[in-house]
C-alpha cells in the first residue's frame, strides 16, 4: 500500500515548485506564488479522479473525517455508527465534536454487517460510517438502503481503499460523504494530509470554511473575510500538497502494480484448502492493498500467524491482538480516559463496553490474517514469497 515506496523526480519537483516561490500557504499571496496552486491542483485533480463535484484538502485523515462530520452538521449529542475493527481515528473523529461513537459488529467483509448497523440505531443516530479497512468497502447497497429507510447519512471512510470501486464508482464517492487519508503509509502520500469529498455543494462549502476558522473565502483579502461559524485550522499546507499532486497522478499505476502482486499471492495461498478469502460485497473491487484470508480458527490464525513471522515473511498482521485497530485493545475509549472532562453527551451516551457482545466481530477477526501488498516487490520477489507463506502456512496446520 505505501506510496512512499514509489517516490522520487516528480514529487521533487512538484516541492521544489513551492519552495521556489516560497509560499507554503494554500490561501491568498497570489502575486507571489508564480500560478502554483498545489493544494487547489490536487483538489482538482481528486475531483476528476473520483468522479464527485467536490474535494476539499486538510492536514490528516482524522482531520477530514471530523470536517466532514462537521461540515454536515453532525455536533454533541449525535449518534455514528463505526465498526468495531477500524483505526481509533473513526472515534477520535467523532468524539472530537461532542458526537458519540457507537461500535458495531463487522461480518466476513471485515467491514460493517448491515444487519448489526441497523439494530443499533436509535432516535439519536445521524451518520453510518463504514470504513473500508484494509483495501476492500462495506457493503454500500445495503448500507445506503438502511440511511434511506431512517433518514442517515452515509459517511465513507475510505482512508485505506482510495482507487477501490463499487459497482463502478469509486470508493469514497458513493455516500453523502467520502474520506481519503494520505498519511505516510498509504497508497498514496503527502507526508500528511487527508481529503474530503462529495457531490453536496453545502457540505462542501461548510467543510472548507471549518476547516480554515470559518474563513468563507470570499474576496481576496483574507483578513476581511467574514466567519459566518465556528471552525478550526485543518488546513494542509502546499508543500504537503505538492508531494500528493505528484502522487494522485501515479495512482492507478500503484493500484496495478498491487493487483499484479496480490493476484501471485492469492493464486498460491488458494490451494491450501483450510485458507478462505475475506467476502467481497458484489460489484466490488478492491484496491489490492492487501491481501486478507481467513483460518478455520483462532487458534490456526495464531499459529499460522506465528509461524509466517518465523520464517522470515514480514508484514502480515493479526489485528485480533492489534492495538489500534481492534475494539479489544482500546481501553482509553472503553474506560474514556481523558485528558479533560468529556462532553456531558458523550459520557451519557457511551456505550457500556463491560456489557457489550461483539463475539460476532471476534469470529471473524480471531480468524484473520492481513498480509500488505508491496509496491516495491518484482514479480520473482512476490513468486518466492507465495511460496515461503504456503510453506509457513502448511506447516502450522
Ligand atoms: C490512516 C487512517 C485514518 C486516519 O488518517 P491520518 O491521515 O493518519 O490521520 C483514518 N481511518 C483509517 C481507516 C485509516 O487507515
Amino acid at each position: 500500500m505505501p506510496g512512499f515506496e514509489l517516490f522520487g523526480d516528480k514529487e521533487r519537483k512538484e516541492v521544489n515548485d513551492v519552495l521556489d516561490s516560497g509560499v507554503l500557504m494554500r490561501y491568498g499571496f497570489d502575486g507571489m506564488r508564480k500560478r502554483h496552486w498545489k493544494a487547489k491542483s490536487l483538489e482538482d485533480a481528486l475531483v476528476q479522479r473520483m468522479q464527485v463535484s467536490h474535494a476539499h484538502l486538510t492536514s490528516s485523515g482524522t482531520s477530514a473525517l471530523t470536517v466532514a462530520l462537521a461540515g454536515a452538521g453532525v455536533g454533541a449529542g449525535d449518534e455514528v455508527i463505526m465498526p468495531t475493527f477500524t483505526f481509533v481515528a473513526s472515534f477520535e473523529s467523532i468524539l472530537m465534536l461532542g458526537a458519540v461513537p457507537i461500535l458495531v459488529d463487522i461480518d466476513d467483509t471485515l467491514t460493517l454487517d448491515p444487519n448489526a448497523v441497523e439494530k443499533a440505531i436509535t432516535e439519536r443516530t445521524k451518520v453510518i460510517m463504514p470504513v473500508h479497512m484494509c483495501g476492500s468497502m462495506a457493503d454500500l447497497g445495503a448500507l445506503q438502503s438502511i440511511c434511506k429507510k431512517y433518514g442517515l447519512l452515509l459517511l465513507e471512510d475510505a482512508c485505506q481503499a482510495i482507487g477501490g470501486s463499487y459497482q463502478g464508482k469509486p470508493l469514497g464517492s458513493i455516500g453523502d460523504l467520502g474520506c481519503f487519508s494520505f498519511d505516510y503509509v498509504k497508497t498514496i502520500t503527502c507526508g500528511e494530509g487527508g481529503a474530503v469529498i462529495t457531490n453536496n455543494k453545502n457540505y462542501y462549502e461548510n467543510a472548507h470554511k471549518y476547516s480554515d476558522h470559518g474563513h468563507d473565502h470570499l474576496g481576496n483579502d483574507r483578513g476581511a473575510e467574514a466567519h459566518p461559524f465556528l471552525g478550526y485550522n485543518f488546513r494542509i499546507s502546499e508543500l504537503n500538497a505538492a508531494v500528493g499532486l505528484a502522487q494522485i497522478a501515479r495512482l492507478d499505476e500503484f493500484i496495478g502494480i498491487q493487483k499484479r502482486n496480490y493476484n501471485i499471492l492469492r493464486e498460491t495461498l488458494s490451494q491450501i484448502p483450510e485458507i478462505t478469502f475475506r467476502r467481497v460485497p458484489e460489484g466490488g473491487e478492491e484496491n489490492h492493498s492487501f491481501l486478507n484470508f481467513f483460518l478455520p480458527t483462532e487458534k490456526l490464525a495464531r499459529r499460522a500467524h506465528r509461524s509466517l513471522g518465523e520464517n522470515g515473511v514480514d508484514g502480515c498482521f493479526y489485528w485480533y491482538d492489534n492495538n489500534w485497530h481492534y475494539y479489544r485493545k482500546w481501553e482509553h475509549l472503553t474506560e474514556a480516559k481523558s485528558l479533560g472532562k468529556l462532553p456531558k453527551e458523550v459520557l451519557d451516551s457511551l456505550q457500556d463496553f463491560s456489557k457489550v457482545d461483539f463475539s460476532a466481530s471476534d469470529h471473524w477477526m480471531g480468524r484473520t490474517i492481513s498480509c500488505l501488498i508491496k509496491l516495491g516487490w518484482t514479480a520473482t520477489e512476490v513468486e518466492q514469497r507465495a511460496q515461503k507463506m504456503a510453506e509457513a502456512i502448511k506447516s502450522a496446520l
